[in-house]
C-alpha cells in the first residue's frame, strides 16, 4: 500500500480524500495556492506546500509545480479529486514517468474518454446505445447545419472536450444553427483550449441517469447502481439521488449491463462514471464517461455501503475490488444537494467572502461534505461549491423530509447561498412525486424563487410558500 498520497485538489474533496488517506493510515501531503492558506486541507494536514499564487493555471493546475512537491515530499502517489488535473492524460503520464502513482485510469484512457466524440465512437463500435449523432466531428457551420437536417431537429452542438456543461447549445431553429455553432465553438476554444466540435439530437424532456463503476486491474467490473441527477441547472446538477424513480428493475438491469459492457470497452481502471440520458419513452442513451470521482459519489456510497475514495486508493495500489457485484446490494434512499456561495435572486452571481457563523446539520442519516468552517475565507477565484448534503433514509419521502430539516438547520453567514432554493425544490410538489426531468429548473425556477423570496421575507409574501403537507405524497 502506498506510504504517502499527495492530494492535488482543494474545498471539500480535499478533505474528503484526507480523511480516506487517514483512515487507511497513509500520510496525506496537501498543496494549496495563496488564496488558500487557511483552507481546511491545509489546517488539517501536518504537509502542507505552497504551489503558486491564486489563480488555477499557477497552482492547481500547475503539473511541474504539483509534481516538485510529490517528489520533495517523497509521494508515492497522487490523488486528483475532480475538476483541476483529474481528468488530464498529460498529467496521468507525467506522473507515471516519474514513478509516482495517478489514483485514476492511465493517460490513454483518460486521453480516449476526454474527446466525447470519440467515446460516443467507440461506445457506438462496443454496442452501447449511442444518441444519433454526427460521427466524429463537425469541422465548421454549414456542414454542421448539412448534419443537422440529416439528424432532424432539435439538435444539441457540444465540445467534443466539454465539461461542466460548456460549450453546449440546443438548436430548435434550423436558421439559428450557424449562428450557435459559432457560439458554442468560440466558448469551447476559451474554456478547453480546444475547438472540436460534433452534433447529438437533442432528447426532449430527459433524465440524467449515471452509473457508478468501479474497476480493479485483473478485470473486474462492478456497477454500483444509478444515480439520478436531472435537477440542473445549464447542464450543472444541484441535486443527485439514488435510487433513481424512473427506473423499473429490468431496465436498471440493463442500463447497469451497459454501463460495465461501456468500462469494460474503455478498459477502464478505478471508479468512474457513465452518464446515460434516458428519454421519456425509456430509450437510453450513453452521453459521456467521466474518469474520476464525482461530486455526487457519496449518495453512491451510502446506499451500498462503500468508501468508493478508499477503493480508488486500493486499485491504483494493485489490490483487487472488495467487493464483487453480488456483494452490491443497494438499501434505502439517498439525496445530495450540493451548496453553492452563490445567490440565486441575482442570476447566481458567485458569492465569494469571509464565513461568519456557521453551523451545519447533523443527526441521524445526514452527512455533510465540506471544506468550510466558521470564519473561513471564500476566495472568489474557484469553483461555488462549498458544502454537499447527503441525506439517508429507508424511503425516499423519509429522505425528503430530513433533507429538508438539515438545510433547515444550515446557517452561513456572510456568503449568500443556495440553500433556501434547495429547500423549497424539497417541496415542490414535481420534486415530491419523483416526476422531474433535466428540464425542472428551467420550468420552475421563477416559482420556486418566488417561493424562496416569500420564505425569506425578501419580497411580498404574495407568492405564498408552499408548505402544502398535503402535496407531501409520492405517487
Ligand atoms: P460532476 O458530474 O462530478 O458533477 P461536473 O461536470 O459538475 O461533474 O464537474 C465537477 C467539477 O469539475 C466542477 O467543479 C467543474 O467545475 C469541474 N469541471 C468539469 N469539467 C471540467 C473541465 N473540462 N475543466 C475544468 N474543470 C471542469
Ligand atoms: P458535460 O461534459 O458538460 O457534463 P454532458 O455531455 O454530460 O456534458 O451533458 C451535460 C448535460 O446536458 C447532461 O447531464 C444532460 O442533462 C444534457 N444533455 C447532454 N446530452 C444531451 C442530449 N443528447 N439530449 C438531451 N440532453 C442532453
Ligand atoms: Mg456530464
Amino acid at each position: 500500500m502506498f506510504q504517502r498520497i499527495l492530494i492535488a485538489n482543494r474545498g471539500e474533496i480535499a478533505v474528503r480524500v484526507f480523511r480516506a488517506c487517514r483512515e487507511m493510515d497513509i500520510e496525506p501531503v496537501v498543496v494549496y495556492s495563496e488564496a488558500d492558506r487557511e483552507a481546511l486541507h491545509v489546517q488539517l494536514a501536518e504537509h502542507a506546500y505552497c504551489i503558486g499564487p491564486a489563480p488555477s493555471a499557477k497552482s492547481y493546475l500547475d503539473m511541474d509545480a504539483i509534481l516538485t512537491v510529490a517528489k520533495a515530499a517523497q509521494c508515492d502517489a497522487v490523488h486528483p479529486g475532480y475538476g483541476f488535473l483529474s481528468e488530464n492524460a498529460a498529467f496521468a503520464d507525467a506522473c507515471a514517468r516519474a514513478g509516482i502513482a495517478f489514483i485514476g485510469p492511465t493517460g490513454d484512457v483518460i486521453r480516449m474518454m476526454g474527446n466525447k466524440s470519440a467515446a460516443r465512437d467507440l461506445m457506438k463500435r462496443s454496442g452501447v446505445p449511442v444518441v444519433p449523432g454526427s460521427d466524429g466531428a463537425v469541422p465548421d457551420a454549414r456542414t454542421g447545419a448539412q448534419i443537422a437536417e440529416r439528424i432532424g431537429y432539435p439538435v444539441l452542438i457540444k465540445a467534443a472536450a466539454g465539461g461542466g456543461g460548456r460549450g453546449m447549445r440546443r438548436v430548435f431553429d434550423p436558421d439559428q444553427f450557424e449562428g450557435l455553432f459559432e457560439e458554442a465553438r468560440a466558448e469551447a476554444r476559451a474554456c478547453f483550449n480546444d475547438d472540436e466540435m460534433y452534433l447529438e439530437k437533442l432528447v426532449l424532456n430527459p433524465h440524467h441517469i449515471e452509473f457508478q463503476i468501479m474497476a480493479d486491474a485483473y478485470g473486474n467490473v462492478v456497477q454500483l447502481g444509478e444515480r439520478d441527477c436531472s435537477i440542473q441547472r445549464r447542464g450543472q446538477k444541484m441535486i443527485e439521488e439514488t435510487p433513481a424513480r424512473v427506473l423499473s428493475p429490468e431496465l436498471r438491469a440493463k442500463m447497469g449491463e451497459a454501463a460495465v459492457a461501456a468500462a469494460r470497452a474503455a478498459g477502464y481502471r478505478g471508479a468512474g462514471t457513465i452518464e446515460f440520458v434516458l428519454s421519456p419513452t425509456g430509450e437510453f442513451y450513453f452521453i459521456e464517461m467521466n474518469t474520476r470521482i464525482q461530486v455526487e459519489h457519496p449518495i453512491t456510497e451510502i446506499v451500498t455501503a462503500t468508501d468508493l475514495v478508499r477503493e480508488q486508493i486500493r486499485v491504483a495500489a494493485g489490490l483487487k475490488l472488495s467487493f464483487s457485484q453480488e456483494d452490491i446490494q443497494p438499501r434505502g434512499h439517498a439525496i445530495e444537494c450540493r451548496i453553492n456561495a452563490e445567490d440565486p435572486a441575482h442570476g447566481f452571481l458567485p458569492s465569494p467572502g469571509r464565513v461568519g457563523f456557521l453551523h451545519l446539520p447533523g443527526g441521524c442519516g445526514v452527512r455533510v461534505d465540506t471544506g468550510l468552517y466558521s470564519g473561513c475565507e471564500l476566495p472568489p477565484f474557484y469553483d461555488s461549491l462549498v458544502a454537499k448534503l447527503i441525506v439517508w433514509a429507508p424511503t425516499r419521502l423519509e429522505a425528503i423530509r430530513r433533507m429538508r430539516r438539515a438545510l433547515e438547520e444550515t446557517v452561513v453567514e456572510g456568503p449568500v447561498t443556495n440553500t433556501d432554493l434547495l429547500h423549497q425544490i424539497m417541496y415542490h410538489p414535481k420534486f415530491v412525486r419523483g416526476s422531474y426531468d433535466t428540464s425542472f429548473i428551467d420550468q420552475n425556477m421563477d416559482t420556486l424563487l418566488a417561493w424562496t423570496n416569500a420564505a425569506t421575507g425578501a419580497a411580498s409574501a404574495e407568492a405564498g410558500a408552499p408548505r402544502d403537507r398535503e402535496q407531501d405524497r409520492e405517487e
